[in-house]
């Protein structure tokens, strides 16, 4: 398994850096919206910046990649979208994010919804997602269709149950409170709230998550599933067709859940 340290940025963001197995003073990091905090990581922990890697172009993914390369002049991987610059190597669906700094590389997987270039790096066990799929919920449909988001959030559903989630923000507790309402009686929910309670009490990270936890809290990756359809229908009030059409309803409904 990868080894992974969070670094956190602004109020809420994780920024991912990855060691190298064969040598773990080196790391890529993923999603640097800040480069201070990168930098202040990397300096007390004696590593060294070898990738850059990027899964969609909001600025508080990007907003520390010049900095960085002022720093360090490394790869810069991400999807094809100019509304990213410093790219050295875009990557496109189903390409591989190749990073021979570090001896590793990433499937990468078109994720659309959140935003239309919005990608994944999935390899090793571990899925670097973005703001496409958080834990017990899921980014916001800025860009594309609930259709797509829904497509995009089934297939990173398909991959292994043991992968390791890690996701672009600190949003789980707020999630739960959001799955709990539509489906109070999930008991994998009730108990990974008390879970999530106790690290955020304590201050510390609820990610990585695994996709089989997921695949039972997360009411978006749930759509297909009769208790969830049923809370969306009773919420819109209306039959619903089918899973993209009851994603569309839970999505509308935690935009304006508090
Ligand atoms: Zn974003």
């Amino acid at each position: 398994m990868l080894r992974v340290r969070p670094v956190r940025a602004f109020a809420d963001n994780y920024i991912w850096l990855i060691h190298a197995p064969s040598r773990p003073a080196c790391v890529a990091v993923v999603d640097p919206g800040d480069a201070a905090p990168v930098i202040a990581e990397l300096k007390s922990a004696g590593l060294q910046l070898g990738a850059i890697l990027v899964t969609h172009h909001h600025p508080d993914h990007i907003g520390g990649v010049a900095d960085l390369l002022r720093a360090a002049p490394v790869p810069v991987v991400g999807p094809d979208d100019d509304r990213i610059p410093d790219r050295t190597l875009t990557v496109r669906d189903g390409a591989l994010a190749e990073l021979p700094e570090l001896g590793l590389a990433f499937k990468t997987l078109h994720i659309p919804g959140h935003t239309l270039s919005h990608i994944a790096f999935w390899g090793h066990d571990s899925l670097f997602c973005g703001d496409t799929l958080f834990s017990a919920g899921c980014g916001r449909t800025f860009e594309g269709t609930a259709q797509q988001m829904n497509s995009s959030l089934e297939r990173l559903r398909s991959l292994p149950p043991r992968t390791q989630v890690f996701c672009g923000h600190e949003y789980t507790a707020a999630n739960l409170r959001f799955a709990l309402t539509v489906e109070p009686d999930n008991a994998d929910a009730l108990a990974y709230q008390q879970t999530v309670a106790k690290l955020r009490a304590e201050d510390r990270p609820t990610l990585p998550s695994e996709l089989a936890l997921e695949a039972r809290v997360n009411p978006f990756l749930r759509c297909d599933t009769p208790a969830v359809r049923r809370a969306a229908e009773r919420h819109a009030g209306a039959t619903l067709a089918d899973a993209a059409q009851v994603f569309g309803v839970l999505r509308a409904w935690k935009d304006t859940f508090r």
